[in-house]
């Protein structure tokens, strides 16, 4: 059932097995098998993040490239509602950690915004990342090309970098050291830009020299192009540099903040999980772009049904075999 500000009473009092936090490619496969299972789920979705982003899905099994993430959603949502599940959209400022279930409290609506809090026995969070983006005054100018010619994983995106010549977005000399040398597996024609905001030590300035690749240190004015397709870069200077492909690399935001108060364990923004997605509290799992691993819907998707199954052995075991009563 769709949840609203209208229904949600109807669901004060219940326990679910399990709230999923974020319903894009992780959570809502966690969702689908959950409901198979026979277990209650809510999936709690704020929406519009990086599955809804993605232009392009181009590596997922049985579906064509060019298939869009909003596509996907879509095709999810549905299938999550077959099966009867719980969704609601909202965004989760809060979990607490009650003992027995944990209380999720929410903020629904933009305006005349409400706080329901809803419980469970288990959470799997499911809340990913987003990636941060150049920092311009006009940073419409950036949404424009985000995603499209403009990528922010090499690994969904590298194959249609190849060969290119590629604006290389770097926040730090970190990411040039982490990120370039990989990036030339696919191309070898980077340009790396520092938009002026981190120096470059005087070895990999001669590493870099070594390997040709070109390094622009003054900030960006903006992306050239249009209708999504960016051709180039001008410079704060007037300097216009053209390229034909770019890729950002500038850390990413986690969307981990409701999870504040419970200590657990991290790598860096990532949550650290056992193979089935449990993090260091026996009864959190953690999915998809939100934990160490490789950042992929096909993962994400695996990730779901591996943590809806590991929750449904415990609950299962605690419950029993059912008895054939006339
Ligand atoms: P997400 O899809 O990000 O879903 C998390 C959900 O949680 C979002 O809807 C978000 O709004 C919600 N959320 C966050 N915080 C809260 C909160 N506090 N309360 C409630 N909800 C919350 N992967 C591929 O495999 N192939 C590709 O070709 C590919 N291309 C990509 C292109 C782009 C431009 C981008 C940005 C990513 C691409 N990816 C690709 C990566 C892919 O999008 C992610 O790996 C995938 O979406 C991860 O799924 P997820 O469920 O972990 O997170
Ligand atoms: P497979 O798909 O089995 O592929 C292995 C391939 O290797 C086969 O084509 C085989 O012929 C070939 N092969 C084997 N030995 C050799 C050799 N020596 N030389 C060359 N080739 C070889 N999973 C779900 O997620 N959801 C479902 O609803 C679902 N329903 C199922 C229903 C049925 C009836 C069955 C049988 C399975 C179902 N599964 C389902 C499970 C799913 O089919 C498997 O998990 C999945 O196919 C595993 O993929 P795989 O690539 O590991 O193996």
């Amino acid at each position: 059932m769709k949840l609203t500000k209208k229904n949600l009473e109807e669901r004060r009092d219940r326990v679910y097995d399990a709230i999923v936090i974020g319903g894009g490619a992780g959570g809502l496969s966690a969702g689908i098998y959950l409901q198979r299972y026979r277990l209650s789920s809510l999936i709690i979705d704020k929406g519009k993040a990086r599955s809804f982003w993605m232009q392009e899905l181009h590596n997922y099994l049985g579906l064509p490239p060019d298939t869009p993430g909003r596509v996907l959603l879509k095709r999810g949502e549905q299938h999550y509602e077959s099966v009867n599940g719980d969704m609601l959209n909202g965004y989760v400022e809060e979990v607490v950690d009650e003992g027995e279930t944990f209380a999720v409290r929410v903020k629904v609506g933009r305006q005349n915004s409400i706080y329901p809090t809803f419980r469970a026995k288990y959470i799997i969070a499911a809340s990913g990342i987003i990636d941060n983006l150049v920092p311009l005054e006009d940073m419409r100018n950036v949404f424009e090309y985000a995603g499209y010619n403009l990528h922010v994983c090499m690994v969904c995106d590298g194959y249609e970098m190849a060969d290119k010549q590629c604006g290389f977005f770097a926040g730090s000399e970190a990411s040039i050291e982490e990120m370039v040398f990989n990036l030339s597996w696919f191309t070898p024609y980077i340009t790396i830009f520092t938009h002026g905001l981190f120096e470059v030590s005087e070895p990999l300035r001669q590493e870099l020299r070594e390997h040709g690749y070109r390094l622009v240190e003054t900030p960006i004015k903006q992306f050239l192009g249009e209708n999504h397709r960016m051709t180039g870069v001008e410079l704060v200077d007037g300097t216009e540099i053209g390229l034909e492909t770019g890729l950002i690399s500038m850390g990413s935001t986690y969307h981990n903040t409701y999870l504040k108060n419970i200590p657990l364990e991290m790598k860096g923004g990532y949550l650290i999980t056992d193979k089935m997605g449990r993090t260091s509290h026996p009864r959190i799992f953690a999915i998809g772009d939100l934990k160490v691993g490789l950042n992929q819907v096909v993962v994400a998707a695996g990730d779901g049904a591996l943590a809806a199954t590991q929750i449904w052995r415990e609950i299962r075991r605690d419950r029993g075999p059912r008895r054939w009563e006339e």
